[in-house]
């Protein structure tokens, strides 16, 4: 069996990659990683479902114990990806997303060249923070906190090997898909494919 292909998925707060999320795992060979943080949960949310919720002492001694693949800090909190997440369904041929910021993005850049990064943008800056109002999840002051952190974090887009402006959802998910599938028809993910084309004369 292949094994599934590893996509760091990436963007700002408010871009819409849960909503996008929501309908690329549809597809069932495509799963997330459940991540860990030290953020409280927002209503709605369940442990072990959307995150992984530790307390920042159980989190730095997984840090310790090398259970994270990548960690980093966001707005105050910890966030983390678990080795016990991923490589296992990997393994099992299931295409593994990476729902992560940028900082965490870079670190497995250096781990990982098997990986593939994708970065989501929002039409405009603009749009985020109504986005981000319409949502209301979060204060004002955060929501703030959260877009001048964006224009930052956009700025570190040209460091993934796709951009994706999710403006209208359909064609941005339409867009990761074709992502994935020119990803696989790769030379370098062909495998033994031209063996196979000769041999069969
Ligand atoms: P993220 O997971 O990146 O923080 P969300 O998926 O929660 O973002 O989306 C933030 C808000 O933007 C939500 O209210 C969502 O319904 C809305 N949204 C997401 N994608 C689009 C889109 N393509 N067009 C308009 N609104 C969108
Ligand atoms: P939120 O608090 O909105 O759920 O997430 C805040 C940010 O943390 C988002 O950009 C999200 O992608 C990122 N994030 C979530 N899980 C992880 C993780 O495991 N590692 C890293 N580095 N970032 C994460």
């Amino acid at each position: 069996m292949n094994k599934g292909r590893l996509i760091v998925f990436s963007a700002p707060s408010g871009c819409g990659k849960g909503t996008m999320l929501a309908e690329i795992l549809k597809n069932k060979s495509f799963c997330c990683s459940v991540s860990a943080t030290t953020r409280s949960p927002r209503e709605g949310e369940q442990d072990g479902i959307s995150y992984h919720f530790l307390g920042r002492e159980d989190f730095r001694r997984r840090i310790d114990n090398n259970e994270f693949l990548e960690y980093a800090e966001y707005c105050g909190n910890f966030y983390g990806t678990l080795i016990s997440e991923v490589d296992g369904r990997l393994e099992k041929g299931l295409n593994v997303i990476l729902e992560i910021e940028v900082q965490g993005a870079m670190k497995i850049r250096e781990k990982r060249s098997d990986a593939v990064f994708v970065f989501i943008a929002p039409p405009s800056v603009g749009e985020l923070r109504r986005r981000l109002k319409k949502r209301g999840t979060e204060t004002d002051d955060v929501i703030e906190e959260r877009v001048s952190k964006a224009a930052g974090e956009i700025a570190l887009a040209k460091n993934y090997d796709y951009i994706i402006v999710n403006d209208a959802l359909e064609d941005a998910v339409d867009d990761f898909f074709a992502v994935i599938r020119a990803e696989r028809l790769k030379t370098a993910n062909s495998g033994d494919i031209i063996d196979e084309v000769i041999k069969n004369a």
